[in-house]
C-alpha cells in the first residue's frame, strides 16, 4: 500500500469512523493530528492532499463542507459532512476491536473498573451493559447492541471456564421491559456477529479480568446465552457453529484442541445438552438449572465427544449414580435397568424409561455405555 492509501485508511479509521459511530454528522480533521498520529516526518503535503482526494471522499461517502488554514500545513483543517450510507455495523465492530487493542495487554492481569468505565467497555452495576447512546444506531430495531457482560461468579454448574461462559438472562425487579431490552440487545450482538467484552471477577477483587467474547448461541427455553472467548473472525465462527455430524469419539487430538478452542468447550456441551433435551433430569423430575448437569455417555476419559447426542441431562444425584453404574439405559427401548440387588426407589428413579423432555441420545453412545456397565456388573 502506498503512502497516500495508508494516510486515507488511517485517517478514516481513526478520525472519521469513530465520530460516525458516535452519531456525528460533521467531522473536523486537522492535518497535523493525522500526520503526528502516523509518526510521519515532514509529510504534511502528502497528508493534506490525501485528505482531499476524490478517492478519499467517494470511498467514504464524505463531502468537504469547509476547508480552513494554510494550503498544506499542520493547522490545515477539513470539515467533512458525512454521506449517510456508512456501514455502521462494521464501524462499531472496528471500534470494539480497537478498544480491545487498548486493554488487551492488561486484560488477563486485571483492569480497574474505572478504566473500563472510562473506555465505555462497561458502565454501572447491571450485568448487561448496552451503551445505548453509542449502539442504538447500530441495531436494526434501535434497542442497542450489548457491549459488556459482567459475570458475577459461579451460580450454576459449569457456568464459566477459560474458553467460555453460559450467561443467564437477567431476571430482576427493575421496571418492566428492562430485562427483555437487555436480552434483545445481546441477541442483536449475536445476530450482527459483534464482539463483546466479558467482564469476570478479578484478583484482587478490585480488578476485573476481561475477555474478548462472542455471543454464539441463545436458548430462550432455558433462558441462557452461550458466550465464547476468542479473537477469531466472526465469519470463521459462523462456519464453526453449524451443527456437526454426530461422532461418538473426538476425531483426534489436534481437532479436539481446535474444536474446544473455537466452539466453547465445556460450556458449549452443557448448553447444547440443555437446549436439545430440555432442562430436566432424564430419569427424575428435577428441573432446577442449578441441579441439572450435562453428563457424557461415553466419558471424556474414553475420548467421548462433546456432541450433545453423546450427552444426557442428569440431576446431581443421578449424575453420580450413572457414573457409578447404578443403572443402565437400553440403547433401543430406552428402558432403565438397575444394578443387581438395587431397586428404582433406592436411588430415587421414578420412571422405567428414559424421560428427556425432547429428543433422545444417540444409540451408539448408549450402546457403548450399556456394554461397559454390563461388564462392570459382571465384575469385569
Ligand atoms: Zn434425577
Amino acid at each position: 500500500m502506498g503512502l497516500a492509501d495508508q494516510i486515507r485508511e488511517h485517517a478514516f479509521e481513526n478520525f472519521i469512523e469513530p465520530r460516525i459511530a458516535a452519531g456525528d454528522t460533521n467531522v473536523t480533521v486537522r492535518a497535523g493530528d493525522v500526520h503526528d498520529s502516523m509518526n510521519l516526518v515532514e509529510r504534511l503535503p502528502a497528508v493534506c492532499s490525501a485528505l482531499e482526494t476524490q478517492k478519499f471522499l467517494s470511498d467514504n461517502n464524505l463531502r468537504i463542507k469547509e476547508r480552513r488554514g494554510p494550503k498544506q500545513g499542520t493547522t490545515t483543517t477539513f470539515v467533512y459532512e458525512l454521506g449517510g450510507s456508512i456501514d455502521l455495523v462494521a464501524a462499531e465492530r472496528r471500534r470494539r476491536l480497537m478498544l480491545w487493542g487498548e486493554i488487551e495487554a492488561d486484560a488477563s492481569a486485571g483492569i480497574k473498573p474505572k478504566q473500563l468505565t472510562d473506555l465505555r467497555i462497561y458502565g454501572g452495576a447491571q450485568g448487561i451493559w448496552v451503551d445505548k447512546k453509542q449502539t442504538a444506531r447500530v441495531s436494526t430495531e434501535g434497542h442497542g447492541v450489548t457491549v459488556g457482560l459482567l459475570h458475577a461468579g459461579q451460580h450454576y454448574p459449569d457456568d464459566l471456564s477459560d474458553d467460555g461462559m453460559i450467561y443467564h438472562f437477567p431476571d430482576t425487579d427493575r421496571p418492566p421491559g428492562r430485562d427483555q431490552a437487555e436480552v434483545n440487545a445481546t441477541k442483536e450482538a449475536m445476530r450482527l456477529r459483534m464482539p463483546i467484552f466479558a467482564i469476570l471477577p478479578g484478583k484482587p477483587t478490585t480488578r476485573r479480568f476481561v475477555k474478548l467474547a462472542w455471543v454464539t448461541d441463545v436458548d430462550d427455553r432455558s433462558q441462557q446465552f452461550l458466550v465464547t472467548f476468542h479473537e477469531i473472525d466472526p465469519e470463521d465462527l459462523r462456519r464453526e457453529i453449524e451443527e456437526p455430524e454426530f461422532s461418538l469419539m473426538e476425531p483426534n487430538m489436534q481437532d479436539k484442541f481446535q474444536r474446544t478452542k473455537r466452539r466453547g468447550g465445556q460450556q458449549k456441551f452443557r448448553f447444547d445438552v440443555l437446549r436439545n433435551y430440555g432442562c430436566k433430569c432424564a430419569v427424575c423430575d428435577i428441573t432446577h438449572l442449578a441441579l441439572v448437569k450435562a453428563a457424557h455417555i461415553r466419558g471424556k476419559q474414553f475420548q467421548g465427544s462433546d456432541h450433545w447426542r453423546n450427552g444426557l441431562p442428569l440431576c446431581s444425584t443421578h449424575y453420580d449414580a450413572y457414573d457409578a453404574h447404578l443403572f443402565s439405559i437400553d440403547p433401543e427401548s430406552l428402558r432403565i435397568s438397575f444394578k443387581p440387588g438395587l431397586h428404582a426407589e433406592d436411588i430415587g428413579i421414578a420412571c422405567n424409561q428414559l424421560a428427556t423432555e425432547i429428543n433422545r441420545p444417540h444409540p451408539d453412545a448408549l450402546k457403548w455405555r450399556a456394554e461397559k456397565t454390563s461388564r462392570a456388573w459382571r465384575g469385569g
